[in-house]
């Protein structure tokens, strides 16, 4: 088995005790990854530390060269991260490339950011500026369904803004981002970017960690609430990305045989394990059974297998705790008297996988409609007038994403107003960039990740009167 290990202050260290990683698509452990202990939290917040204290006075553009090499090297090594990333993720390995390529793309994108600030206006002493100062030591905390694009957006805000970081994978899925630690300690000064793999308790250490002075975390509401919880104690600034209940609004007006490949895309994507998926369609009652049986229809020809097969489409769900976790929720449906169009079943192989599953004849107040599922299951839910899609798609604790679909653009507008979510698309449902704010309303977060209101939520404001300009 290669061995896997952290990144402290710049060298590559084992660990006294390792956990295994499992292959979704098998079911097995294929590689141990080491699991960092305390002690080995406190020589990465210290080495971060000493880093920054020299990083933080880089003028921006130095630094912005220093991070598009670190982007580059993730370039030059594509190929290994992304089958890397597909044995311990599960995700096709076109997908995976993809995710690589992206995640190389944020550094490099977040690098070319101008955070801003400067001459405000005069005041009784003079010249008041603004700058926006660097924090300190950031703990990035990431999930498992997109390991590298959300653990490296949160790395280059960081960096961009003049941090240092320590960052912490999902245990389901450290490996390429322990892989990429070696890379930034290859390209970035030593101790910028110190990366530890552990368990949830590594990430409860990091957020009770006094040399910490940010918490970036990507990951369940519910732990988010930890996160913050646990911030509290020291008054720790918190990014909090978390989870969403997505709705589609799609009005009687649409093409349903166009949209209805996109909308099934945008839903199943990374078999529904993206934050911003689809994950409940509100049709309107004329072209609800049509739209359901035209997703049915893309769902039964899905192809889905291991992400390494030729021609695989969709992969398995990433790990047990969550494929049980889907399987009970359309267990949960049926029993609520949903209707089953396609799929409901895991797939009669080793592995996660379950079969893209379309549900009809459910309202809210049943699991699949009410919770996150972040698996490959859909309901389709019928509405009558656009009033009733703007209630009940608001109708939720989460507001991450949203969409409206419809013939009609204006119409569709005004909709798309009323919507409680941090992004709301026309006739698509989707897609997040560097230079563009991402995160939610409610409960699906706190702040938001990229674009310039990203990037200054890396750091302190500072009001200075009486400077010269
Ligand atoms: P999770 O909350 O279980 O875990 C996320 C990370 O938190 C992991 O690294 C985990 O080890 C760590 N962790 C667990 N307990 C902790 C604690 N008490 N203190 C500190 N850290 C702790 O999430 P997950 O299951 O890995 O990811 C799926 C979730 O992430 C979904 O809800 C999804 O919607 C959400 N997500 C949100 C976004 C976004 O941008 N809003 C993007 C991707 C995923």
């Amino acid at each position: 088995m290669t061995n896997f290990l952290l990144s402290i202050g710049g060298a590559s260290v084992p660990a006294a005790m390792s956990f295994p990683v499992i292959d979704p698509a098998t079911g097995e452990p294929f590689a141990m990854a080491p699991d960092a202990s305390e002690a080995q939290l406190d020589l990465a917040v210290a080495a971060a530390r000493q880093a920054f204290a020299t990083w933080r006075h880089l003028d921006i553009a130095v630094r912005a060269t220093s991070m598009t090499a670190f982007a580059d090297a993730i370039r030059a090594e594509a190929e290994p991260l992304a089958v890397l990333l597909t044995r311990e993720q599960g995700k096709p390995l076109a997908v995976a490339r993809r995710e690589v390529a992206f995640a190389a793309d944020r550094i490099a994108g977040t690098a070319a950011l101008d955070i801003g600030g400067g001459y405000l206006r005069e005041g009784p002493l003079g010249p008041v500026r603004l700058d926006y100062v660097p924090m300190g030591v950031v703990g990035v905390i990431a999930p498992w369904n997109a390991p590298l694009i959300l653990a490296m957006q949160m790395v280059a805000q960081a960096l961009a803004a003049g941090n240092a970081v320590v960052v912490k994978p999902s245990p389901f899925t450290p490996l390429s981002t322990l892989r990429l630690g070696e890379l930034a300690a290859r390209t970035l000064p030593p101790g910028l970017v110190n990366t530890l793999s552990g368990g949830n308790d590594l990430g409860q250490w990091m957020t009770n960690h006094p040399g910490i002075d940010k918490i970036a975390f990507v990951g369940s509401t519910a732990t988010g609430k930890k996160v913050m919880a646990s911030a509290a104690a020291s008054l720790k600034r918190v990014s909090l990305e978390l989870g969403g209940n997505d709705a589609a609004i799609v009005l009687d007006d649409v093409d349903v045989a166009e949209i209805a490949p996109r909308l099934f895309a945008s839903a199943f994507v990374n078999s529904g394990q993206i934050c911003m998926a689809v994950k409940r369609v509100l049709a309107q009652a004329p072209i609800a059974g049509a739209l359901a049986e035209a997703l049915a229809a893309e769902a039964h020809k899905a192809r889905v297998g291991g992400g390494l097969e030729p021609d695989v489409e969709f992969g398995p769900v990433q790990n047990r705790p969550q494929f049980e976790k889907v399987l009970a929720i359309i267990d949960d449906a049926r029993a609520q008297g949903g209707h089953i169009l396609t799929g409901g079943h895991a797939l009669d192989r080793p592995g996660y996988f379950i079969a893209p599953t379309i549900v009809t004849g459910l309202r809210e107040g049943t699991r699949l409609v009410d919770e996150e599922q972040f698996g490959p299951v859909l309901p389709i839910l019928s509405f009558d007038s656009d009033e009733e899609a703007v209630t009940r798609a608001n109708a939720t604790r989460f507001g991450l994403g949203a969409s409206v679909w419809s013939g009609d653009r204006t119409r569709a507008e005004a909709l798309a107003r009323r919507l409680e979510a941090g992004t709301v698309w026309i006739n698509g449902h989707g897609g997040a960039a560097p230079d563009l704010p991402f995160g939610g309303f409610k409960e699906s977060g706190i702040g938001r990740g990229m674009g310039l209101a990203g990037l200054r939520s890396y750091a302190e404001i500072r009001v200075l009167h009486g400077a010269g300009d």
